[in-house]
């Protein structure tokens, strides 16, 4: 047992070091990988995915909440968008197109986004939503996400809850007079 549990950190370690590696490469050497890695594979904690996920990003924070935007967030947010939306059955240029402005609400502490959100506005006010959907599911919040996928990203119960959450329409549109309902937000 212990031995093979030693074995399997071997090998993320490994993993983790080789993923640093080629990260660096593409960064200009500037980013201390090496210690996102040991953190990653020795720690794993939400400060290190933190720590790796604002490299390079400009980050703000609401209510707690950090916003990254640029970097490896902007990469993130894009990626994670690209594949949500190939999943829809949206063509590749399609799908590069609507996820060039993604956000994804990854958990309580961290919003990643491919574009500057505007402060207070419905954009933000969304992804706050689902930073409370985050704090009520802990750990679990993204697998609660991926396990409720139904059919398309807008009739995710997750989507529509954001939306509720934020004073929104379910459909994310504003009913009239809408006011961001977050703290900070007049
Ligand atoms: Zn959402």
């Amino acid at each position: 047992m212990h031995r093979q549990q030693s074995g399997r950190a071997r090998a993320t370690r490994e993993t983790l070091y080789q993923l640093g590696n080629s990260l660096e490469a593409a960064n200009d050497g500037t980013l201390d990988l090496m210690k996102a890695t040991a953190d990653l594979a020795f720690a794993p904690s939400g400060e290190a995915w933190k720590w790796l996920l604002t490299q390079g990003a400009s980050t703000r924070e609401v209510n707690g909440t950090t916003i990254a935007t640029g970097g490896m967030a902007s990469a993130v947010a894009r990626g994670i968008g690209f594949l949500g939306e190939l999943a829809q059955g949206r063509s590749v240029s399609d799908a590069a197109e609507r996820s060039a402005t993604n956000a994804v609400t990854l958990g309580s502490g961290l919003i990643v986004s491919a574009t500057e959100i505007e402060a207070c506005g419905r954009h933000e006010a969304h992804e706050l939503g689902h930073v409370e959907q985050a704090k009520h599911f802990g750990p679990f919040y993204l697998l609660a996400y991926l396990a409720t996928i139904t059919g398309s990203h807008d009739s995710h119960p997750a989507e529509i809850n954001a939306n509720r959450q934020a004073g929104l329409n379910s459909d994310g549109s504003a009913p009239k007079g809408w006011k961001n309902p977050w703290v900070g937000c007049k």
